[in-house]
């Protein structure tokens, strides 16, 4: 993907404040601290469009970047920070579940797992529901650049095998290395050429 264009559009909490759904759109979920930020800025070839941040769980609204004016990227709040109340978490499911449900330009879900944990109930909770609201997943394991070669595979394998319903394997990403972008392109490039949602 060549990129002409990367901008912040806006934070947004309730669908009153969601940018106008004029462009096909790919939104990013996964855990606190998993390496969403950095796997976006990657993807867009920028160092801090999406700001990384220290504190795990602070950013709590839907950020939308729109790219070479014509595809919207939404990074959703990270999940499952253990330091955040549970009255929160509540208001985060609440949040991302509306915006998911409800985006009508939504093509699909990137969704991002740490290569070095298995996936939880959370994950596996998070895919049906994708599924069942028939939402695309683009399933990618990052931080591959953590583990040998081996180990990635063995934690791909078995990734897999947790998320049985998955159509695709995930994709093995490292925002070190990039290596994987290409792949995590392609796969976006041809849930927006789907056109059935
Ligand atoms: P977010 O909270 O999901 O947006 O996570 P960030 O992108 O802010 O990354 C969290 C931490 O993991 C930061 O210290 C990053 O430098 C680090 N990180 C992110 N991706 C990778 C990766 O692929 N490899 C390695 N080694 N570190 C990463």
């Amino acid at each position: 993907m060549h990129i002409i264009s990367a901008e912040f559009i806006k934070s947004a909490q309730k669908p009153a404040h969601y940018p106008s759904p004029d462009f096909p759109e790919i939104a990013f979920a996964g855990r606190s601290n998993v390496g969403k930020s950095t796997l976006i800025n990657v993807l867009v070839n920028r160092k801090h469009l999406v700001k990384t941040s220290k504190t795990p769980g602070r950013t709590q609204l839907i950020n939308f970047f729109l790219i070479n004016n014509a595809l919207s990227l939404v990074d959703l709040p990270g999940y499952g920070y253990a330091k955040v109340p549970k009255s929160l978490r509540a208001s985060w499911g609440s949040m991302v579940e509306t915006y998911l449900s409800s985006r009508e330009s939504l093509k699909g879900v990137v969704l991002i797992l740490d290569i070095r944990r298995t996936p939880g109930s959370y994950e596996i909770d998070f895919i049906d529901w994708l599924n069942q609201q028939n939402i695309p997943c683009i399933p990618v394991l990052t931080k591959k650049d953590k583990l040998s070669k081996n180990q990635q595979i063995k934690q791909q394998i078995s990734s897999s095998k947790q998320l049985f319903k998955l159509p695709q394997d995930f994709i093995l990403f490292s925002g070190k290395t990039k290596a994987g972008k290409e792949t995590i392109w392609t796969a976006i490039n041809a849930l927006l050429e789907k056109n059935e949602r």
